[in-house]
């Protein structure tokens, strides 16, 4: 459905000038990074709607083309996502195959009269092999082909990656205020951060954290990140937070919520994963 860009596009409107410039010349891999995953896809999708829509190059969101790529029904649109286990749950890598197997698809010109995009969807998923092919297909021209990569944050993919990107930096989302349980947490990490002391008595507490509270105290601290970003005053440890780190040190702690969340979902003491965030995001001592 194309409401489902439009609406995305409308939150995003900071970067659609952007995009209408970037539709000029556009440039041969786009990485997506920031809002969530379903605004990084929607953008996707609406770029693949700026290069190919029938009525100018901004989408008008009625032609076939638009339809259909809002649709997954476009020719020139192509998707390259994690395959499914046979228990219906995504695997954890994007295979080598899927990259190999477009291949001769790329050495074709596209089949309508616009630009075939593809989208490699959340590539820091891609493993080393995979990432390999996709880099190699990068360093060869592919006329009448762009991609684009959707990630959370760039530190996310390999280096060499990002630096044949052009990246785009999405608005982060806004979420609702935490419930005073996990205030609490992140007050407490916040303290941890600020003085260095009294945050490992709290971990050690018997029984004082599972897996789902700890996946909360650390979605929690995202949403304080996001908050420091976006407007610091909005609540103390938001405030709190963005005079303890500078710009760098706040993308660092991003990274290090979005690994502390990965070793969560795959069961890692929820103890270990948090003094893991307390110890790994410790900011430097500002001058
Ligand atoms: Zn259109």
């Amino acid at each position: 459905m194309f409401t489902g860009i439009k609406e995305t596009a409308s939150r995003q409107n900071l970067v659609l000038p952007r995009f209408a410039r970037l539709a000029e010349q556009p440039p041969q891999c786009l990485l997506i990074e920031g809002g969530s995953t379903q605004d990084r896809l929607d953008m996707a999708r609406y770029w693949a709607c700026v290069l190919n829509c029938e009525n100018g190059d901004v989408p008008c969101g009625s032609c076939q083309s638009c339809l259909q790529i809002a649709d997954n029904a476009f020719n020139d649109f192509l998707l390259i996502d994690r395959e499914e286990n046979d228990s219906g749950t995504l695997k954890q890598d994007i295979s080598v195959e899927s990259i190999r197997e477009l291949l001769p698809v790329w050495g074709q010109p596209p089949h309508g009269r616009g630009t075939r995009v593809t989208v490699v969807v959340e590539a820091q998923h891609l493993n080393g092999n995979s990432a390999n092919a996709l880099l190699k297909t990068l360093e060869e021209p592919r006329p009448g082909n762009v991609f684009v990569l959707t990630a959370p944050q760039r530190e996310r993919l390999l280096e060499t990656l990002v630096s044949r990107s052009w990246v785009m930096t999405l608005a982060w989302p806004t979420d609702a205020r935490n419930t005073p349980e996990v205030e609490e947490w992140v007050r407490g990490m916040v303290e941890f951060w600020r003085s260095g002391q009294g945050w490992f008595s709290r971990t050690s507490a018997k029984g004082a954290l599972d897996r789902e509270l700890g996946l909360k105290v650390v979605a929690g601290c995202q949403r304080e990140l996001k908050n420091a970003l976006i407007d610091p005053r909005s609540t103390r440890s938001a405030d709190a937070l963005s005079g303890l780190f500078d710009p760098k040190g706040l993308r660092r702690l991003d990274l290090v919520l979005s690994k502390a969340q990965e070793s969560l979902n795959y069961n890692v003491n929820p103890a270990l994963v948090l003094d893991w965030v307390c110890t790994a995001a410790m900011p430097k001592k500002r001058r």
